[in-house]
């Protein structure tokens, strides 16, 4: 039986209709525009279309959007200083510095220099700390848009069997720290996990956050498993770039009860969730009450 498709980009579209909602009540009833202010040092030329995109879609929604683009040379401490100012600045909701940074600057000291309240990408370590514990954080908006649409499939998670494949920082483990938050049993698989088709194949919830293009197949699968494919991954086939996930989506669909495409399926989420992020971090900011639907 093939398996439900779930459509990111029509369900980050519902994402960002909400927050342009709650964008147009804090502009009307508070007199308050959430602003978001991305980083982006050098040239990388992806780099460069996220950054352009976020822009635009911020915008879209209502909020203010503000690029500050350095130069690749910049040094860390003319970065820090830049961070500061919008850590005070008060039209300033949310910061997110553009990654990966140029080698001679120190990612962890940079991230780790915005304030907790305005990281909207969720890495800082205050806000991996409160993620773990349990605390009102800013959430990784990746996993966060994984989540989401998790949620609206099943409704409740509790109890049913996850896997997330991968353990990165950005992906892996604050996904598997939101699905234990949803009460799911959870396994993170990596590199070095033995028998890793087994263990996929337990799983009510499969989540891959791997890089490696196609890796998963179908025959790994719990028949009526729903999967959350997070890979985007450019291959050449048949003489044509691709883009493909961590998942064999062909052979994946015929077991899987739902599963995400790629494109179209988690990556459109990613940027509606920064969007959410920011919303909710400007509501904290003046106590208002935060966003319904847009955390997690
Ligand atoms: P990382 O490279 O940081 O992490 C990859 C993880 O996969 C590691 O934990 C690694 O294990 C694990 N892994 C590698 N090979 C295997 C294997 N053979 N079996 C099991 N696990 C393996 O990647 P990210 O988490 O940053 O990204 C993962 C994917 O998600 C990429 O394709 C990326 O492009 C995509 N992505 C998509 C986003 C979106 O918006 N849709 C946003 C962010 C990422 P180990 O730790 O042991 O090395």
């Amino acid at each position: 039986m093939a398996a439900t498709v779930i459509d990111g980009k029509a369900f980050a579209a519902t994402v960002r209709a909400k927050v342009a909602g709650h964008v147009a009540r804090l502009k009307e009833e508070h007199g308050i525009t959430p602003g978001l202010a991305v980083v982006l040092v050098g040239e990388d030329p992806a780099s460069q279309v996220y950054v352009r995109s976020k822009g635009k879609q911020t915008v879209e929604v209502g909020m203010k959007s503000v690029e500050h683009k350095l130069d690749a040379s910049t040094s860390e401490a003319d970065l820090l200083a830049l961070i500061d100012q919008l850590n005070n600045d008060p039209e300033i909701h949310g910061i997110l510095v553009q990654l990966p940074l140029p080698k001679h600057l120190d990612e962890d000291l940079v991230i780790n220099s915005i304030n907790p309240a305005k990281d909207v990408d969720g890495f800082h370590i205050s806000n991996v700390g409160l993620l773990s514990t349990g605390q009102k954080s800013m959430v990784p908006c990746t996993p966060l848009g994984c989540l989401m649409m998790l949620r609206d499939h099943h409704g409740s998670l509790s109890g049913m069997d996850a896997v997330v494949i991968g353990r990165s920082n950005i992906v892996g483990k604050p996904m598997a720290q939101l699905l234990l938050g949803d009460s799911c049993t959870v396994t993170i698989a990596h590199s070095r996990t033995k028998n890793i088709e087994e263990v996929v194949r337990r799983a009510d919830i499969v989540v891959a956050a791997v890089g490696r293009p196609e890796m998963v197949p179908g025959d790994w699968m719990k028949p009526g498993a729903t999967v959350i494919d997070v890979g985007i991954n450019r291959i050449e086939r048949d003489g044509k770039n691709k883009l493909v996930g961590d998942v064999d989506f062909a052979s994946a669909s015929e077991v899987a009860g739902a599963i995400t495409p790629v494109p179209g399926g988690v990556g459109p989420m990613t940027i509606a969730c920064l969007l959410a992020n920011t919303v909710t971090a400007c509501a904290r900011a003046n106590g208002l009450p935060e966003p319904e639907g847009l955390t997690a």
